[in-house]
């Protein structure tokens, strides 16, 4: 059963597909999606149990969080062999990155229900106390990708409901498996029935419905800047608060006096992480002339050493793609940048043998494209990396902005004032300084530019999902109130 509704699995009514295992080929499973009558269910579900659980105190909602991160870590196997099935991506990945990130998310979040604060109370006006009130929103209309499926659900409920309120969510309709298990955790763990719902199926049918629902109070949206679109267009008819987490297009800057065997091997992680299906994965890198060719030198005989394959054997580095339609498209961005010139130093194709069933891709280095190409511009999502040379430094930070995305970014030097001058202007919501991925629960991820606005993880996450309230607290029990002489003078 694949909708986890008021704390139990149930049935779909909507249309019932197949899911494939892109690593082999193979019939996975058929799921039924939901119909809008179960979206419905879902939502009313959410607002019954709003009243009661925004209205929990932060220790009590602290407590639930708490034994969902130890019900989420007893299942840390299945979590782990269920990402792997659906995406495609290395045991290793699943094991040591998405399960333990989040379990640890899930920790963080027991402690930061707690930490709800705002400004102290102070007389900012005459005759008056003002008390901030930071409070839950309501119901929230969640909708995640299908890269990190389990670490995006986390992203997006652990936060909403530590702040107080309730949510329905739409994995992708490639991944649901791993949401529903995390779902399962928390009724499992006693968070009460409806705080966390989850629907599936396609984003045009359950996806927009669940957007546009007078019930629904925000948007959460994980995916394309192209839906992301979408998703503010259909939630300004309701006028609707919405946070979106969008595309990428890191660059990778190594200056001229940067460790060339640190980037280069920095580089190669940061670019088939994933399967490069990561919107932080460094995917421009700009090298500094005297270092360009040593770099993309080691870059291309490091990407040879990487072992693509069976994502279950724990030796594999790189498994494969989401899907045989999207390898496809990431070759194609290849071939067109071959045919305009461009020179691939490193893979560039889909393996053959034992692999030929799977939607494998060889991590791929790319050099000589022009910096307006596609294949520099625009978000391919896969283990294809582009490197391109620069002399000034400013040249190099003008060519790492040159993007319509700021998510995330790195600068590789040893140099404190040219490390201070990048992570001051490369306009991105994330700068690196000599390393590229790594993240912490107490910090925030989010976007610059068309990567979107609003943060996940960290205490500022809370900030998204609750609403300010400034109270005042009259003092003065006068009939006549000095001010209101400028609208209406007293007479007596
Ligand atoms: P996508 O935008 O195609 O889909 C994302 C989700 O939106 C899916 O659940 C999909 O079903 C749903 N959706 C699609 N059309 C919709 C519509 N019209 N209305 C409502 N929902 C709709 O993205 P994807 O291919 O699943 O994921 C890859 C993208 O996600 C990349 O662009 C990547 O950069 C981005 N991403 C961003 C972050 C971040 O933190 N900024 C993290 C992970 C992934």
């Amino acid at each position: 059963m694949h909708q986890f509704i008021n704390g139990h699995y149930r049935e779909g009514d909507g249309e019932e597909v197949k899911r494939i295992n892109p690593a082999t080929g193979e019939h996975a499973e058929t799921i039924r999606y939901a119909a809008a009558k179960d979206v419905d269910k879902a939502i009313s579900a959410a607002k019954q149990a709003f009243g009661p659980w925004s209205q929990a105190t932060p220790g009590e909602r602290s407590e639930a969080i708490r034994k969902l991160a130890t019900e989420l870590d007893r299942r840390a196997g299945q979590l782990a062999a269920i990402e792997t099935a659906q995406t495609g991506k290395s045991i290793r990945m699943s094991t040591e990155f998405d399960v333990p990130g989040t379990v640890d998310n899930a920790y963080f979040f027991a402690g930061a229900a707690r930490q709800l604060t705002g400004l102290a109370a102070g007389e900012y006006g005459a005759g008056g106390t003002s008390v901030i009130r930071r409070e839950p929103i309501g119901v929230i209309a969640s909708i995640t990708p299908w890269n990190y499926p389990l670490q995006m659900a986390g992203w997006k409920i652990l936060p909403a409901i530590a702040a107080g309120n309730t949510i329905v969510l739409k994995p992708s309709e490639l991944t649901p498996g791993s949401t529903l298990v995390f779902a399962e955790a928390a009724a499992a763990a006693g968070i009460p029935d409806g705080v966390i719902n989850i629907v599936t199926g396609t984003g045009r049918d359950v996806g927009e419905h669940l957007v546009t629902h007078p019930d629904v109070a925000m948007a959460s949206f994980t995916g394309s800047t192209a839906v992301g679109r979408r998703i503010m267009e259909l939630a300004s008819r309701t006028a609707k608060r919405v946070h979106l987490e969008l595309g990428g297009k890191a660059p990778f800057l190594v200056f001229d006096d940067a460790d060339v065997e640190a980037a280069a091997h920095g580089a190669v992680a940061a670019a088939i992480i994933n399967g490069g299906q990561d919107c932080t994965a460094a995917t421009r890198a700009y090298v500094q002339t005297p270092l360009f060719d040593a770099f993309t030198a080691r870059v291309a005989e490091l990407m040879e050493q990487v072992i693509i394959g069976n994502p279950l054997d724990p030796d594999t580095d790189l498994g494969s793609l989401i899907s045989h339609t999207h390898r496809d498209k990431v070759a194609d961005f290849v071939e067109r940048a071959r045919r305009e010139g461009a020179q691939v130093l490193a893979g560039g194709y889909a393996p053959g043998k034992e692999l030929t069933a799977g939607a494998y891709y060889k991590p791929t280095l790319v050099i000589s494209a022009d910096q307006r190409s596609e294949i520099v511009q625009e978000e391919i999502f896969g283990p294809v990396l582009t490197a391109l040379p620069f002399d000034r430094d400013d040249e190099g930070l003008a060519l790492a902005n040159d993007t319509t995305y700021g998510l995330a970014a790195s600068a590789w030097t040893k140099d404190l004032g040219r490390s201070l001058r990048a992570s001051q202007e490369i306009q991105a919501g994330c700068v690196w300084i000599n390393d590229h991925i790594p993240i912490v629960s107490e910090m925030p991820h989010g976007g610059y530019k068309a990567s979107g606005f609003g943060k996940e993880m960290s205490t500022y996450s809370l900030e998204e999902y609750t609403n300010l309230k400034h109270v005042i607290l009259g003092q003065d029990l006068n009939a006549h109130k000095p001010w209101q002489d400028t609208v209406f003078r007293y007479k007596d």
